[in-house]
């Protein structure tokens, strides 16, 4: 069974007084472990696209199953437990909370879970050794590179240990160095057994995908598999 199953997806989204087609009856199907890119140019519906797969918006018609289950069908409490227990997301502008330490946003997920503080601390803590900031626990966002606030938004979608990681556009506000190292950890990610999807206007990222996705005006229009290089 797929992970993600799309049908005839749309979405419009209200804009003063009309409505915008951003997805415009979108079929898509991720099995489990793919590592899928997504591309096209701006406004051409990959953050839309994202945020449905993310549970953090619901189609205006059409069906959407995560790992069999009709997101559609869930009410927002049922949507908000699904996503904390399937999906990590990691976003272009980080979205830490600024008066929290890197260990305190890492744990935030196991907090929703009512998970026993000790152990919240004892994971947070393995996240981010996971992205090399062991040392920089008890910073808070703004004492860290902006490198190192994607590192600590990773060790947050990592903590639940997701089947499924999303990223939309997550090198889009760093150095090529911050670059490297954000997708040699989603590389990473995707080998030990997990579900990748990027956005991406970078062709270097796209290369290292094994399927690239293409959205043009709200549709696919391009979805091309390849071996990894
Ligand atoms: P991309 O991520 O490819 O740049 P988006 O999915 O953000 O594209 O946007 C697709 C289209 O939907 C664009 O025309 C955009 O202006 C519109 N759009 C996206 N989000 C909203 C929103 N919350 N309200 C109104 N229009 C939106
Ligand atoms: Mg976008």
């Amino acid at each position: 069974m797929a992970l993600i199953a799309m049908r005839d997806v749309h979405k419009r989204h209200t804009l003063g007084g009309g409505t915008i087609a951003a997805l415009a009856g979108v079929r898509l199907s991720i099995a489990r472990n793919e590592y899928v890119a997504i591309v096209g140019s701006s406004g051409s519906g990959k953050s839309t696209l994202l945020n449905l797969i993310g549970c953090l918006d619901t189609p205006t018609s059409g069906t959407y199953l995560l790992d069999g289950v009709d997101v559609g069908a869930l009410d927002g409490s049922r949507l908000a437990r699904l996503r904390n227990e399937t999906i990590g997301f990691v976003f272009q502008s980080f979205h830490l909370l600024p008066r929290m330490s890197a260990r305190d946003n890492v744990a935030q997920p196991l907090v929703f879970r009512g998970t026993p503080r000790g152990d919240r601390r004892r994971r947070a803590a393995e996240a981010l050794a996971r992205v090399g900031l062991a040392d920089r626990a008890q910073h808070l966002p703004m004492q860290l590179s902006g490198g190192q606030r994607q590192r600590v938004a990773i060790a947050r979608a990592l903590v639940t240990e997701p089947a499924l990681v999303l990223a939309d556009e997550p090198t889009g506000n760093l150095d090529s160095e911050s670059t490297h190292r954000v997708m040699a950890l989603l590389d990473g990610i995707h080998r030990e057994g997990r579900t990748v999807l990027v956005v991406t206007h970078e062709a270097e990222i796209a290369r290292r995908c094994e399927r690239k996705v293409e959205l043009l005006d709200g549709s696919i229009v391009d979805d091309a598999r390849r071996r990894p290089a």
